[in-house]
């Protein structure tokens, strides 16, 4: 019998440590094995995947392909640049492929290419197999343990989770990978010949950025940012499996740090280093096995006894959160993303509907509607020139380093939705989306719907304060000096509310209060406040309040049809 030819499809786990789908091809014991990635013009033009995760992604796949080569000097990580809905049937034929092997997606479109792919093998006679490893548990096997519904809650997701069983121990790295086979792409190539344009908007369709499979060399090179056609990144966070490793590494060695890992008590105002791991880019791009993480964690903790820290707000905990966003997602699927579409997601009639049918008072057509007051709010807010120092701070950490403290996200999070603008989280969501290096579809959506309280949580009276709640964990403002340096000689007084700040005060610190942030902003100056918080924050308390009255969710007709009574 003739050995198999696997074609290994590298997705969300470019890593070679504790893949179970990577070591599952190498039991086929195959006579060949391409480790392939494939350029995804949904990636390209549908994801708005800013720059810092761009290079985030080229990093991991660059130290990714030095350790095949490691490995075997033959081998590397072949980049393809083509849709792999329309790739792989012709590399079947070409390459003569016996299997594909790949980790599971269970991301919305990730199901939908996948299935397009599978269909393909099915039809040139190619076994597919496919494991999971993204996650803790299978996310579609924890959806079936709770009764085929998504996962609401940490106890939901655990009690599932142990009804799934054992989370695996992490397995080993290869040691050594097979040759790959011939290669040959001299078969037509159904795309464009286009190269990107990172300024262009979301695209649907079947647009590539790329000249030919192999790349302009024909050597099947990763790209580097220059030939992508993209500015320089602005982030210090570099990927990389190694990187990875080593960071993990550095974080079990303190051992008291690990075990005793708190979450609500770790600072969203320390940066360099930071309070919690920074590990989630690398999660998200596989780089890192989350098992592996809980795993060298838990034995931690295990050794550590009593005085360790426990779910939700330990380590562990946090990863739990992670497959409960999962799981949601698998449960539902594209419905998940929307309110208008999600049966678990209360219905808030975010900000001023303008459109009202004259007689009978009923909001018509979409209910989106944007008054213009919050669409400068939402603008300001993007941009970080809120007149909020501590939002702004943060906004603008996350616009350059593409990363910021889960208790910074809840800060802007919750100032945007329920607490101070009244916008749609699903907005917000789409900034994160952007800017994000660890934009995961699921957690970013799941903990959106958190802080705007329309699921997940529900106290939405709990409002972060943009002044006092920094102020907590920052009295110096030094997170404030350093992504807002027009405050940076600011005192510390006035540093979270700089319109109180005397003239004296402002001229001694070189800075103006003026203007609202927006156009050509004068040197020297740094804009007041967008609103009177305290007010936004009563505002926004009653609006939920009723919302929470009438009780309409997502997917109710009155929602649906945009018939829906002024709440
Ligand atoms: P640590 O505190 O060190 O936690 C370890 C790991 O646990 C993280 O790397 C992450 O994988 C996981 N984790 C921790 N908290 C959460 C959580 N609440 N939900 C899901 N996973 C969690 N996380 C993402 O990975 N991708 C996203 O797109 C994302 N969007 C978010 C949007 C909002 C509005 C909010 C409030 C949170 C979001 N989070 C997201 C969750 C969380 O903020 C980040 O996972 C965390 O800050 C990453 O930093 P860390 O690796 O230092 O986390």
């Amino acid at each position: 019998m003739t050995k198999p030819r696997v074609i290994y499809w590298f997705r969300t786990d470019l890593r070679l440590h504790d893949s179970p789908a990577l070591q599952a091809a190498l039991d086929l014991d195959p006579a060949v094995l391409w480790p392939v990635f494939t350029w995804d013009p949904h990636y390209v033009y549908r994801v708005r995947g800013g720059l810092n995760r761009w290079q985030f992604l080229l990093d991991c796949q660059n130290d990714l392909s030095k350790s095949i080569t490691k490995l075997n000097p033959k081998s590397k990580l072949f980049v393809l640049r083509e849709g792999p809905q329309t790739l792989f049937k012709k590399l079947f034929k070409a390459w003569k492929v016996t299997h594909l092997v790949f980790e599971k997606d269970t991301d919305v479109y990730g199901r939908e290419r996948d299935a397009v792919v599978v269909k393909a093998a099915e039809e040139a006679g190619v076994k597919v197999v496919v494991r999971s490893g993204r996650t803790l548990w299978d996310s579609d096997e924890v959806v079936k343990k709770n009764n085929g519904k998504p996962t609401m809650s940490i106890a939901q997701l655990q009690h599932a989770g142990e009804r799934v069983g054992d989370i695996p121990r992490p397995i080993a790295a290869p040691k050594s990978l097979p040759d790959p086979g011939e290669m040959p792409v001299d078969f037509e190539q159904d795309e464009p010949d286009r190269q990107p344009d990172f300024n262009e908007p979301r695209r649907e369709g079947k647009d590539t950025a790329y000249k030919d499979i192999a790349g302009p060399k024909g050597d099947f090179a990763i790209e580097t940012m220059e030939e992508l056609g993209f500015p320089s990144a602005t982030t210090s966070i570099r990927g990389g499996e190694s990187l990875a490793l080593k960071a993990l590494g550095k974080i079990i060695e303190d051992k008291k740090y690990t075990a005793t890992f708190e979450k609500p008590k770790t600072s969203p105002a320390q940066f360099e280093p930071q309070a919690t791991t920074l590990l989630s880019p690398f999660l998200h791009f596989g780089a890192l096995s989350v098992r592996e993480f809980f795993w060298r964690v838990q034995d931690v903790v295990t050794e550590y006894g009593k005085g360790a820290s426990s779910p939700p707000m330990s380590l562990t905990g946090q990863l739990y959160f992670r497959d409960m966003y999962f799981a949601a997602q698998a449960a539902l699927g594209a419905p998940f993303h929307q309110t208008a579409t999600n049966p678990y997601v209360r219905f808030v009639p975010w900000h001023l509907p303008s459109k009202r049918d004259a007689t009978s008072g009923m909001v018509t057509g979409e209910y989106h509607v944007d008054s213009e007051e919050a669409e400068v709010w939402f603008k300001r807010w993007r941009n970080g020139v809120t007149g909020f120092p501590w939002i702004d701070a943060l906004m603008r950490q996350l616009k350059e380093e593409g990363w910021i403290h889960h208790l910074g996200r809840h800060s802007v999070a919750c100032f945007l939705t329920r607490g101070g603008c009244y916008v749609d989280w699903e907005r917000g969501a789409e900034v994160f989306e952007e800017w994000l290096l660890d934009h995961e579809p699921a957690c970013n959506a799941g903990n959106w719907q958190w802080l705007s309280c329309t699921a997940f949580f529900a106290q939405y009276y709990r409002c972060y304060s943009p002044i006092s709640f920094g102020q907590k964990w920052d009295k110096e403002g030094a997170l404030i000096r350093k992504y807002v340096p027009e405050l940076k000689d600011l005192d510390k007084k006035y540093i979270y509310e700089p319109w109180k700040a005397p003239i004296a005060d402002q001229k001694k610190a070189g800075v103006r209060v003026q203007g609202d942030g927006l156009g050509d902003r004068e040197k020297g100056t740094y804009p007041k406040p967008m609103f009177d918080f305290s007010e936004r924050r009563n505002v926004c308390i009653s609006g939920l309040k009723k919302a929470y009255a009438v009780g309409l969710h997502g997917n109710d007709a009155q929602v649906l049809n945009g018939t829906w009574r002024d709440l």
